[in-house]
């Protein structure tokens, strides 16, 4: 084996030393029309011909390409950094490497079995030596991943549908996780093999959930790598002020509009609640601020032991508009009405 430990083949070739295997191609097709033992039989021009050559050989070769690429220091820093990450294991093997590398490089056999197989090591793989292979027994665990979710009280307490949208990581589509593309960090992750991903999914949020709820959606969370678990998705429950409905615990609250005429007559009704068809009479002569309690209607703790109570505050409400009718009624009822509500309004301590 030829000994080019010392040769710079992308000066060779006037190319960075991140270029593309594109790049590296046209580069070496442009030189190849200038020292083509056609053009000259020079002894100069041949000699430059065999390191235009060489030089394509072992950067477009792309396993010849990391180990050269390794060998002369052009990933070093960014290998170590990766590896010092990593397990004792790895360190390990990437320090027993540096130590055959050095060795070799004394030695002038860059490409001798003990190197070949410390960089087998590295890459964790003899058949295939892509670097996505030296991450392979690292697994790694995807981490659960907690989002806040905003439910009105009603929606708390009889449960509903809810679309998520979610961003979590994963590998990278653009290098499929393996951190570098053609021998250079790969641009769309910058080298870390992970992405942000968006997505929707559908959740069911059960009944009677209350204000800090956890809701667990499995294996929505983070993806794992290289085998690693997903992690799990927690929403967070937030309830929402609402006109009507609030929560005190495992108790319900719930605001009741009554029209005056209703209060002062008494009316029944009717409520949907968690499945049960609810009815509710308000009795006659019920003012504004009167509460009713509807024993066991309200939110169940964790373990179904204990049950909160629906809670009703009477607020009578008036009608946004009213009939001539009404209006007539309501002049006559204010001529007739003689009780004096306010009468303590100074007195009261
Ligand atoms: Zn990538």
């Amino acid at each position: 084996m030829t000994n080019y430990y010392n040769k710079d083949f992308y000066k060779v070739l006037g190319v960075a030393h991140n270029a593309s295997e594109e790049d590296i191609k046209l580069a070496y097709r442009k030189l190849v029309r200038l020292y083509h033992p056609d053009v000259s039989k020079s002894e100069d021009n041949i000699s430059k011909f065999k390191e235009i050559q060489q030089a394509y050989e072992v950067l477009t070769d792309e396993n010849q390409r990391k180990k050269y690429d390794i060998l002369n220091g052009y990933y070093r820093e960014s290998i170590k950094k990766e590896f010092q990450k990593k397990s004792d294991q790895n360190k390990n093997v990437y320090d027993e490497f540096i130590k055959k590398s050095q060795k070799a490089s004394k030695e002038k056999d860059i490409f001798s079995k003990s190197i070949n197989e410390a960089l087998d090591n590295l890459f964790h793989t003899k058949k295939d030596n892509t670097i996505k292979d030296r991450e392979e027994k690292v697994v790694i665990n995807g981490e659960d991943i907690n989002l806040d979710i905003n439910l009105s009280c009603f929606e708390a307490a009889n449960g509903t549908n809810r679309k998520v949208n979610i961003l979590h990581t994963g590998p990278c589509p653009n290098c499929g996780g393996r951190k570098f593309i053609n021998g250079s960090e790969c641009p769309m992750c910058k080298g870390t093999g992970q992405v942000s991903l968006q997505k929707k999914i559908n959740v069911k949020i059960p009944k009677g959930v209350t204000n800090g709820s956890k809701i667990r959606v499995k294996k929505e969370g983070n993806k794992g790598l290289n085998g690693g678990k997903d992690g799990d998705l927690y929403l967070i429950v937030k309830i929402d002020k609402d006109p009507y409905w609030d929560t005190e615990g495992l108790n319900i609250l719930c605001n009741m509009p009554v029209t005056p005429a209703e209060a002062v007559l008494g009316t029944e009704i009717h409520i949907n609640l968690m499945e049960n068809n609810l009815s509710v009479k308000i009795p006659p002569m019920t003012s504004s601020g009167q509460k009713l309690r509807l024993s066991g209607m309200g939110l169940s703790n964790k373990s179904k032991t204990k049950k909160g109570d629906l809670i009703i505050t009477v607020q009578i409400k008036l009608p946004d508009s009213l009939s001539e009718e009404e209006k007539a009624l309501y002049s006559k009822l204010y001529k007739i009405s003689n009780k004096n509500i306010r009468k303590d309004i100074n007195h009261v301590k």
